[in-house]
């Protein structure tokens, strides 16, 4: 077993869990049990996808299925760093892998206006979900100042290409966003060189 192992069956079971199909309450529950696993170790996320940037939070890319029915992105955030309130229009869970972050959950009325619903910490391990029936709309903060935090994102689509919104803090006015991603290229999930050269023949 290398590395990255822990990656690679993590999105097979996902790929598995997906094709029973979009049953949001299924995918939210297994797919949390899937998530809390991968998360209880670390040590399979490679150094380049856990790097904060100098200026703002990074979104890296660690899979998307070939259909785009699910993604998978490391969130980096720098001491200080935070999102925008913003929305995903689909479902995600967000597990904590190192450090912890503070998420603050809005509600917008019929008015446009953004009430504040709650705070949510969250250390390693945890697992904390967002969908469009569940609610939807947060921002994410490193919740501590003198070290990255990390956090793993399942979402049910590409969700870099996903065209949402950020919203005013101030008035709710919601803006169109597509996030896009930090890296330009994925993990390699599939040398399993080392671990076939090691059995026997
Ligand atoms: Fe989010």
């Amino acid at each position: 077993m290398s590395a990255i192992t822990p990656l690679r069956d993590f999105v097979a079971d996902i790929t598995r869990l997906v094709s029973l199909g979009p049953n949001e309450d299924n995918l939210l529950a297994e797919g949390k049990t899937l998530l809390e696993r991968l998360i209880a170790d670390d040590a399979w996320l490679p150094d380049a996808y856990a790097e904060p940037g100098p200026d703002s939070y990074r979104q890296n890319l660690l899979w998307c299925d070939p259909l785009e029915r699910f993604s998978l992105v490391s969130f980096v955030w720098g001491p200080g760093q935070t999102t925008p309130v913003h929305d995903h229009t689909v479902w995600g869970l967000i597990g904590m892998l190192r450090g912890s972050e503070t998420g603050e959950n809005f509600s917008v009325a019929v008015d446009g206006t953004l009430t504040k619903t709650g705070d949510e910490v969250l250390t390693p391990g945890m697992v904390s979900a967002v969908s469009p029936t569940l609610g939807d709309i947060h921002k994410v903060s490193n919740a501590l100042v003198d070290r990255p935090s990390i956090s793993i994102h399942l979402y049910g689509a590409n969700i870099g290409a996903v065209r949402r919104h950020v919203f005013d803090a101030e008035t709710g006015a919601p803006k169109d966003f597509v996030s896009g991603y930090s890296n330009e290229s994925v993990p390699n999930l599939f040398d399993r060189s080392t671990e076939i050269r090691n059995e026997a023949c």
